[in-house]
């Protein structure tokens, strides 16, 4: 019996293996590039050139994205028709929450290639919800989004997170963040860079640079 049920499973799983369309856990999906990943989040660049599409891949937490440019993708629920093709703008972000996992592809369908900056969130920290730190620009039940645009010489307000984030650059800019005290600290940064910071932090952003600068700070509700 129980080497019948064996064979069973070897036929299906090569009858799925020949179709191809067996789906694969997102991380393990080709174009999704794992960056970084602790207990609360997996973060990924997800990376499609013109044409390319992704496996079948399934997501299976509420999550965020950052568009680091400018692209035109459709995307195919699995046993469902492709959907009509959706252009998304640099710089755009948005936050999903998830009821039940979702299985589907992306293909680029736009002149360009797609670059998305994708984090998933594992669970939230133990202890309740606070304050959101500023303007929340997009929001899921797992986490804040703080979009800040910054124009060369300007600074966001001082603002104090309470909560784990992830703090990435969407574009070049020479970054300085003051303290309260007036201490501060400045960088380069790029786009992708990004640090995941635990500690409360009181700050305010500083544009150093000479053209328009984006950081993105997704914060753990
Ligand atoms: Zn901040």
């Amino acid at each position: 019996m129980k080497s019948y049920l064996l064979l069973v499973a070897l036929i299906l799983s090569a009858a799925m293996t020949s179709g191809q369309q067996n789906p694969v856990a997102v991380d393990e999906e080709p174009h999704h590039h794992v960056l970084f990943r602790n207990e609360f989040v997996i973060v990924i660049r997800a990376t499609l050139q013109r044409g390319e599409a992704t496996l079948y891949h399934v997501h299976a937490h509420d999550s965020a994205d950052i568009e680091l440019v400018s692209s035109t993708t459709t995307e195919q629920l699995l046993g469902k028709a492709e959907g009509s093709p959706d252009t998304s703008h640099a710089g755009d972000v948005s936050a999903e929450s998830l009821k039940e996992p979702i299985t589907h592809r992306v293909r680029n369908v736009g002149s360009g290639p797609m670059d998305i900056f994708h984090v998933e969130f594992l669970q939230r920290p133990a202890q309740a919800s606070s304050q959101a730190a500023a303007r929340v620009s997009a929001e899921n039940t797992s986490a804040r989004i703080y979009n800040w645009v910054i124009a060369p010489g300007a600074s966001t307000a001082m603002h104090s997170h309470e909560r784990p984030y992830l703090m990435i650059a969407a574009t070049p800019m020479r970054l300085k963040m003051t303290a309260p005290d007036g201490r501060s600290l400045s960088e380069e940064v790029k786009p992708v860079d990004f640090h995941w910071i635990d500690s409360k932090i009181t700050h305010t952003l500083v544009n150093d640079g000479v053209a328009q600068g984006q950081i993105v700070e997704i914060e753990l509700k």
